[in-house]
């Protein structure tokens, strides 16, 4: 299984690499704790080059489909991830600091290795809600009003939880 593999950015980024592959969500014990099923696998292809400016660049693009429970009616959500990243490997703050705003920076060890999982996760975490909820009115359907009755319109229970659930 992929999942250990070590990547050398910026060797790839030397040799033009291309990479396409598969990691078993099952795989990536992080991630697969917040999902209600770990089904499925991540694709990712990254594209590895030099850009005009001679700074290392990595493309990312990582798609799933994960199974994450809807915070509003509990029951599970197909969430469709289709994410491009820009990453450039730095070793240090000043390099760090030194990148375009582009890039989101990738560090790398001395030994210029970083795990294919850690990139993965890293990019799933980002691509999942704080608080995933169908985009269908998934429990409002039970007891709302067809028609809204403007004497009782006061905000539904659920409106004061939705509010209550978008604060920080
Ligand atoms: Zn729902």
């Amino acid at each position: 299984m992929p999942e250990e593999k070590c990547l050398y950015p910026f060797k790839l980024c030397q040799q033009g690499t291309r990479l396409h592959g598969q990691v078993m969500l099952a795989d990536l014990p992080d991630v697969a704790s917040v999902l209600s099923s770990d089904h499925g696998a991540v694709t990712y292809d990254l594209t590895c080059d030099y850009d005009d400016q001679d700074i290392a660049r990595l493309r990312l693009q990582v798609t799933a489909e994960l199974s994450l429970l809807c915070q509003r009616c509990l029951q599970p959500l197909i969430w469709p991830v289709d994410c491009v990243t820009l990453l450039s490997p730095v070793r240090t703050d000043a390099a760090e600091q030194q990148l375009p705003t582009a890039y989101e920076p990738l560090r790398v060890a001395e030994t210029g290795a970083v795990r294919l999982t850690d990139l993965l996760v890293e990019e799933l975490w980002l691509a999942i809600p704080q608080l995933p909820r169908h985009t269908t009115a998934c429990v409002t359907q039970v007891d709302a009003p067809a028609v809204e009755d403007p004497v009782s319109a006061k905000p539904s229970p659920f409106a004061v939880l939705r509010e209550l659930r978008c604060e920080p």
